[in-house]
């Protein structure tokens, strides 16, 4: 038993009856940081630049209320049946027409539907990856693309980026350093546009060299690209995809550029990686949800989806730029951070000696709340990092986390200056529920 007032966090593991059970890759299944924030995200007091929730409010409710109603009532008999493991046939077509907009030709018998790309991200770590193979990804990375490798135990392997994106010469370096160690390297998972976590974008003068180096040692290039979209300009950069067909599975999804909920994404793939991509879905889930694919296709159909694109970068370029111009006016010295041109993302850089992870606490205490660097890498590092996400908050919440969050930092800082490194010092005063508990 705890002692009182003790923490039952240990206790509580080793209470699991099931704990001798599990298979081995369940050791990799942590509950991502980001995750255990959502729960503090939706207390109304607190600002939260933490989660990467799409702005819905911009959805035109009223008449894809409609629709849908619509769909169930004259198409209901197929939109409430199974489907086919691949995917509605239609959809799978209008989704060949959205990625000719970043160059890309492609077979409607070549896409899968997928339940979000979430689960593209498992099926091919699923296909690909024995436990011990190698990933590379950029430092830092997604966290649900972490998640996936860790699931089937692969090792990740990051791969540096500067303002242009991913580095050549460092994945020139990473693949060497693995290939001297007799490790295989399987893939390369890549956010080339607008990243999620870090906001930069792959140069386009890069991107040959990228596809070149890949294809010189033997590795398949994964491309997610679930913000090519929403570049805040309407610029739309070339899928790798576009010029490296056989060797890249290309990565999409619905849920930034429509709605999230209704978790409908795709895999593009060369022909034979497609044959099992399929199969996997299969044993997965049978098939995609077929209504909200009907729900998809019919909206791609019938409505202005050009149009809702726009106004979901315009209203995310606002919110940008009141991020933006709000941390050029309330950050101290020696904090940095990325300017993206387009997604959800911005990534801060503190000065040495804040741990992020070890402020988090203090900064939800000071109702604000952002996501700290370290889980969007596997490695460990991070902790002078944090994102901070500008698409769900207005910009007049943006502009009031941005100033809460720059007096947390004053205050970590002016601490530092006093007692030194953040991570691990006790701290005096109120203290705001641990991200991981609240
Ligand atoms: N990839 C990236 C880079 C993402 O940011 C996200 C969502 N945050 C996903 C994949 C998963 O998106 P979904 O499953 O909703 O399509």
């Amino acid at each position: 038993m705890n002692a009182p007032g003790q923490p039952a966090k240990q206790g509580a593991r080793s209470l699991d009856p099931h704990l001798r059970r599990y298979a081995a890759r369940t050791a990799g299944m942590t509950a991502s940081e980001i995750r255990a924030l959502f729960a503090v995200a939706s207390r109304p007091e607190v600002v939260s630049l933490a989660g990467g929730m799409p702005h819905l409010a911009a959805l035109p409710m009223d008449s894809l209320a409609a629709e849908i109603g619509d769909l169930v009532a004259t198409e209901g008999l197929v939109a409430l049946q199974y489907g086919s493991a691949h995917g509605v046939p239609e959809l799978r077509e209008q989704i060949c027409d959205i990625m000719a907009l970043e160059g890309i030709r492609a077979h409607p018998d070549d896409v899968v539907v997928t339940v979000g790309s979430q689960m593209a991200l498992d099926m091919v770590t699923r296909i690909f990856c024995d436990p011990g193979d190698v990933v590379l990804a950029e430092g830092p990375s997604y966290v649900g693309a972490l998640g996936s490798f860790a699931a089937y135990q692969a090792q990740v392997v990051h791969v540096a980026m500067d303002a242009d994106g991913l580095v050549p010469q460092a994945l020139r370096e990473a693949l060497a350093a693995v290939e001297r160690t007799g490790k295989r390297v399987k893939f390369l998972y890549t956010i080339p546009n607008f990243h999620n976590p870090a906001g930069v974008t792959l140069a386009v003068s890069r991107r040959a060299e990228v596809l070149e180096i890949c294809a010189r040692h033997g590795v398949l290039v994964v491309e997610d690209n679930p913000y090519g979209l929403l570049g805040f300009d309407g610029q739309i950069y070339p899928a790798l995809r576009a010029s490296d067909p056989d060797n890249v599975v290309y990565l999409g999804s619905f849920s930034k550029t429509f709605a999230a909920g209704l978790r409908v994404g795709w895999a593009l793939a060369p022909h034979a990686v497609r044959e099992k991509l399929v199969l996997a879905a299969e044993s997965a889930t049978l098939c995609p949800p077929t209504l909200n694919q009907m729900v998809v296709s019919r909206y791609l159909a019938t409505q202005d989806w050009k149009g809702q694109i726009k106004t979901y970068r315009e209203a995310y370029r606002d919110r940008r730029d009141a991020m933006i111009s709000a941390l050029e006016q309330h950050m101290p010295d020696g904090v940095t951070w990325t300017k993206p041109d387009g997604g959800f993302y911005v990534w801060l850089t503190v000065p040495e000696g804040i741990d992020t992870k070890a402020m988090l606490p203090r900064a939800v205490t000071q109702r604000v709340a952002y996501a700290s660097g370290t889980g969007f890498y596997a490695d460990g590092l991070g902790s002078r990092q944090m994102r901070l996400s500008y698409c769900y908050p207005t910009p007049e919440r943006i502009r009031e986390g941005v100033r809460r969050l720059a007096h947390v930092l004053e205050d970590e800082m002016q601490l530092h200056l006093t007692f030194g490194p953040t991570s691990g010092r006790a701290v005096s005063g109120p203290q705001g529920p641990s991200p991981d508990t609240a």
